[in-house]
């Protein structure tokens, strides 16, 4: 199998995260998007309380439900501890060593994985494929990493965007699925 890991806090999950999967999906060929969910971002805590990996994973399991070439991945709420991407895709690796896996990224983070931990080692576990985002087009990541760019439409919205929306009573409607949109009302998240 050819398999795309698409790390993130999903703090929510939304529309851009899913408009990137399918269409690399699509692009590339592959059999899934594991949409995984990172246990502890240690790049975005400290700055701000995140919400537990239980809630965000079953948010993410929610936005890809129905929809058979995108899983949610519990891998780094099972490794625990503070995720680390080269980690994740060595043990992905170690479990299915016939499958082929690449690292799917967001211009904004393709530009920054210099500074992801164990970042050599990342660059040689998986290739690349990067999708431009708005405030990051034509960020790419460093040498040594290999890439792609894969086309897609670009969706201007962040998990911040639509957590700043929820508190301040905003509409988020048809930014996240409705089944996301419906957890968010009923656990009280983002208020
Ligand atoms: P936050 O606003 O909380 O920082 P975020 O919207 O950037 O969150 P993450 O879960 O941190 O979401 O992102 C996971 C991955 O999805 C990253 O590779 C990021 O670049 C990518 N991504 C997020 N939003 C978009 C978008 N609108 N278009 C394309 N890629 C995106």
């Amino acid at each position: 199998m050819h398999i795309g890991v698409f790390g993130g806090t999903f703090d929510p999950p939304h529309l851009g995260h899913l408009v990137a999967a399918v269409n690399v999906a699509h692009v590339r060929g592959l059999d899934e998007v594991l949409f995984v969910v990172a246990n502890e971002p240690w790049q975005k805590s400290g700055s701000r309380p995140i919400t537990s990996a239980e809630h965000r994973l079953a948010m993410v399991e929610l936005a890809v439900a129905g929809r058979a070439e995108l899983q949610a991945s519990a891998v780094e709420l099972e490794l625990g501890g503070e995720s680390v991407t080269a980690d994740t895709i060595e043990w992905l690796q170690e479990q299915h060593p016939d499958d082929h896996f690449e690292l799917i990224v967001g211009s904004d983070a393709a530009g920054g994985l210099g500074t992801w931990r164990r970042a050599d080692e990342l660059a040689r576990l998986a290739p690349v494929v990067v999708i431009d985002r708005p405030g990051a087009i034509g960020a790419r990541p460093p040498e040594p990493f290999v890439y792609d760019v894969v086309p897609c439409p670009l969706v201007d919205l962040s998990s911040s965007d639509l957590r700043e929306r929820v508190a301040t009573g905003a509409l988020i409607d048809y930014l996240v699925p409705d089944a996301v949109r419906e957890f968010i009302d009923e656990q009280g998240l983002y208020r």
